[in-house]
């Protein structure tokens, strides 16, 4: 593996590709666990982005897409192959009336606050979710009774297999509860929606009280992925990992928070295992307990999984 990722180095490293070797994957995810990375590629612009998905492949190196990382387990291992990341030349924001067209790697907060205050309306709920618009798209992310499913126009996306840029609508996109039709062999680059007219300083009012409520019942200070788990139908994991009497469990460094139970938090000395352990244990209690088999939402990136 180190020769092909040498190798793999010498191939795509340049003006528009940074690459690391053996990057703690830790540091590129708000859970903050997670081993390195054989290799960790930034890239630029579309070409570079092409050249490392095709010298991945060359390499045999698995390729692993991460955005801002904030719904991400990913073992003590680390990751084999290639974590492939966007960089500054994916981020940014274009406004043409009420379309709005963004770069896969912009912070979904970053163009919640942008399009509150061009007077746009829509989106204010992003402004609770720490992640990219490409990691949006690929989880369907939504808050406060919105998800991107209800602005979304088109993402445009790299399949790896074919080299294939082509934008895709709702359809093809499939969004449901956290869901979509992405796997691991696509690449969000942009994402455009389509926002209401609004007055930006109720919109902007609106993400203060989002933020406040944010941080009123959730434990934002601490290192997590957000929820661990989705809310099965009609009730929510919440208050089910409550129920079974789960808030404050502790695995090694990883805890169900005290303040919000879908929430996992890890201490600074935290393994992946003991958050995996604790996953599993929150699973098996509930299931015990209230007969509801609890469904991750967190993803966990297995290279033998190719829907990763
Ligand atoms: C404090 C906190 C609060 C949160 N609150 C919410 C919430 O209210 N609602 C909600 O839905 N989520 C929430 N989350 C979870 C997380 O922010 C979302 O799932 C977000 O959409 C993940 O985006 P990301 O860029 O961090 O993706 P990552 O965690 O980096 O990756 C997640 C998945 O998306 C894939 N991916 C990432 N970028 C791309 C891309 N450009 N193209 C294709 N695939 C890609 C990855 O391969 C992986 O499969 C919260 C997380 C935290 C830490």
């Amino acid at each position: 593996m180190g020769s092909g990722v040498e190798a793999f180095r010498a191939e795509v490293a340049g003006a528009s590709a940074h690459v690391t070797v053996g990057t703690p994957l830790a540091r590129l995810t708000t859970l903050r666990v997670g081993g390195p990375a054989a290799a960790v590629v930034t890239v630029d612009d579309e070409a570079a982005l092409q050249r490392t998905v095709v010298a991945a492949h060359t390499h045999g190196l698995p390729l692993l897409v991460v955005g801002r990382g904030s719904n991400l387990l990913v073992g003590d291992d680390g990751w084999p192959g290639v974590v492939l990341r966007l960089g500054e030349g994916f981020r940014g924001l274009r406004l043409d009336g009420t379309t709005v067209r963004a770069g896969a790697a912009e912070p979904m907060p970053s163009v919640a606050v942008t399009t509150a205050r061009a007077g746009l309306g829509g989106f204010a709920w992003g402004a609770a979710v720490p992640g990219s618009m490409g990691g949006g798209v690929r989880m369907n992310a939504g808050a406060h009774g919105a998800d991107m499913a209800d602005t979304l126009v088109t993402a445009t996306v790299l399949d790896v297999r074919t080299g294939e840029l082509t934008d895709w609508g709702p359809d093809r996109l499939a969004l449901g509860y956290r869901t979509s039709a992405l796997d691991a062999a696509h690449v969000v680059t942009a994402v455009t929606l389509t926002l209401t007219p609004a007055d930006a300083g109720e919109v902007l009012a609106e993400i203060d009280r989002i933020r406040t409520w944010r941080r009123t019942h959730q434990p934002l200070e601490r290192p997590s992925c957000g929820s661990v788990f989705t809310n099965p139908p009609g009730t929510s994991a919440g208050a089910l990992i409550e129920e079974a009497g789960l808030k404050g469990q502790r695995i090694g460094g990883a805890e169900v928070s005290t303040r919000h139970a879908n929430f996992i938090v890890t201490d600074t000395d935290a393994r992946a295992a003991d958050v995996a352990a604790l996953i599993d244990h929150v699973v098996r209690t509930v299931a015990e307990r209230t007969g509801t088999v609890l469904r991750p939402e967190v993803v966990r990136p297995d290279v033998a999984d190719p829907t990763r």
